[in-house]
């Protein structure tokens, strides 16, 4: 964080923490950590490899970005236009950087985001990327390093870029089967996607000194709750005074303590003689994400997608535990994340759909704003993410199949929630439903937002309510960050792509369940009967299937979302 001195710029940078004027071949001995009071300044990403890596032992992946502009998103500027200058500021393809190295001469596969560009986002690109990464690390059984600093999910690539969360994850799960070491070193800043997902579902997750990581950005936390935020919030010692990292390592001790990790993971292999890796199948050809959608690709139907926001917001529509009631029988609810809290944003247990027996999890809104209050708007704590998980468990363990119930504005942005580890919380889930030996069918029946969502929606069909939507972020947030301000909500709601036609179009939706005419909440149990069947019919193909075959083939459902080629020379199309 140092900024250029006005004269003899390329000599001369000021310490964004004291103020010092510093030498720059001395800053950059130090490792861009300020000799005079210890502050870090952000890495780009070459600047990264170089100081962590062996000399001379990064080799690049072959593989290179491809542009895809997958929903032809345009706020003020065409996504292209954006990309074109991000490419120009930063000589890079993409948010990340990708390789095969060495650090204390152990071999690694190694990715490392680059804020500058895009801040550092997580789109199609960059999450083929670093799966690719991941599957090198698999291929040559050697450890993975991840290096992150993110904004989050690339909004501009709209739910595309929240399946990447799925995508990296699934990735490390095979690494987790494998018995291979996987290790984040979350750098300045880390939030939102990346935060909940791969900078925090690794084995060992470091934290550099100065870093700040968390679920929902400062500003967020502020605008929503009103509430004054403690100090040193979201910094490298919060997190590890909460037991969501495991150590803070000052810049100039992270090869060392890399090496170390390494150089342990290795040792222990040795001994534990891990069974052989299953190869992989080839994933299925990116088809509708790469193409993109049509120019008319907004809802056929006709209706705006603003309204549809609208719709899908409505409180008449019915919650979670109408759908409990109505089209499925015998509810048992279970409560508890066995941790010390039950959040009543998520409700979930025992059911019977058609007879069978089923584990139902959903989030829970309500109908009156004292029942909202009391359901914290549906909006997930991460206790209530470590219930899911508890039941998810439970369920496999059974042997029932799992049916998730998605109505969320997204994830719970508060104090609490990220002293918790909402990051951690939501990065598990998704990780675990990667892996869940049993049948899962997802079904966004309202709004489907952003991780908190897709914390329960990482399935073998995904379906949605007609009249539902699901989205990387709420289109008010996406307006106040792209737009001039947050009046556009509307017009970021079309740009987002976020109706059921839409993301069954792209691929990220298997099938739109219809609704009564003319939507839910007037007809509560048609709305119900229609659910019901759709998740039986969804469902009874599953349940044959042995679950090691289940499993690949999630697993290959959200490995299909990312962009690049391979081998090819930084072509782009
Ligand atoms: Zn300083």
């Amino acid at each position: 964080m140092t900024t250029t001195a006005p004269h003899d710029e390329q000599l001369w940078s000021r310490c964004a923490g004291c103020a010092s004027l510093l030498y720059r071949k001395r800053l950059r001995r130090n490792l861009d950590v300020c000799p005079e009071c210890g502050t870090h300044s952000r890495l780009d990403a070459p600047a990264r490899v170089a100081q962590l890596v062996d000399p001379d032992s990064f080799a690049a992946l072959p593989d290179r970005a491809v542009e895809v502009d997958p929903i032809g998103f345009v706020d003020v500027l065409p996504y292209p236009h954006r990309l074109t200058a991000a490419r120009a500021g930063t000589g890079l393809d993409e948010a990340v950087v990708c390789g095969t190295a060495a650090v204390g001469g152990h071999r690694i596969a190694l990715a490392v985001m680059d804020f500058r560009f895009l801040g550092g986002s997580l789109g199609c690109a960059v999450g083929e990327l670093i799966t690719r990464t991941a599957e090198r690390a698999l291929a040559d059984e050697v450890p993975l390093v991840l290096v992150t600093a993110s904004g989050g999910a690339r909004m501009q690539e709209g739910a595309l870029s929240l399946m990447q969360m799925a995508t990296v994850s699934q990735a490390v799960a095979g690494l987790r089967e494998a018995g291979l070491l996987t290790v984040s070193v979350i750098t300045d800043p880390t939030y939102g996607g990346v935060a909940a997902s791969f900078a925090t579902n690794t084995d060992v997750v470091l934290a550099e000194s100065g870093a700040r990581m968390g679920f929902a950005g400062p500003r967020v936390i502020r605008q929503v709750t009103g509430a004054a935020l403690p100090e040193g919030f979201q910094t490298a010692d919060f997190l590890l005074r909460h037991g969501q990292v495991d150590m803070v390592v000052p810049r100039h001790a992270l090869r060392g303590r890399l090496t170390a990790l390494l150089a342990a993971a290795r040792e222990g292999r040795g001994i534990r003689r891990c069974p052989p890796v299953p190869r992989q199948e080839p994933a299925p050809r990116p088809s509708a994400p790469a193409g993109g959608p049509s120019p008319e690709a907004a809802d056929g139907s006709g209706r705006d997608a603003w309204e549809t926001v609208r719709t899908a917001r409505n409180p008449g529509r019915p919650t979670t535990l109408d759908y409990l009631e109505s089209a499925f029988d015998g509810f048992v609810e279970l409560h508890g994340d066995r941790l010390g809290a039950d959040c009543p944003a998520i409700v979930g247990g025992l059911a019977r759909l058609d007879g069978r027996p089923v584990m139902v999890i959903g989030h829970q809104k309500g109908h009156t704003t004292g029942e909202l209050v009391a359901r914290n708007f549906g909006m997930a704590s991460p206790a209530g993410h470590r219930k899911a998980l508890r039941l998810m468990r439970l369920a496999a363990r059974l042997g029932l199949p799992v049916v998730t119930l998605v109505d969320t504005p997204g994830a719970d942005p508060g104090v609490g929630a990220e002293e918790q580890g909402q990051a951690a919380a939501i990065a598990e889930n998704i990780l675990a439903l990667c892996v869940l030996p049993t049948p899962v069918v997802a079904v966004v029946t309202g709004e489907g937002g952003s991780g908190g969502a897709l914390a329960l929606a990482v399935a073998d069909r995904v379906l949605m309510l007609e009249h539902a939507v699901y989205s990387v972020i709420s289109p008010e947030g996406c307006a106040a960050i792209l737009w001039p301000d947050s009046s556009a909500a509307p017009q970021a709601a079309r740009a987002l792509r976020l109706t059921a036609p839409d993301l069954c179009r792209l691929g990220v939706v298997d099938e739109v369940v219809p609704e009564p005419s003319p939507a839910a909440d007037h007809d509560p149990a048609g709305a119900a009967e229609l659910l019901a069947r759709a998740v039986a019919v969804n469902l009874a193909p599953l349940l044959d299937v042995p679950p090691a075959t289940l499993v690949r083939r999630r697993r290959q459902r959200f490995r299909r979302f990312g962009a690049a080629r391979a081998g090819a020379p930084a072509v782009r199309r």
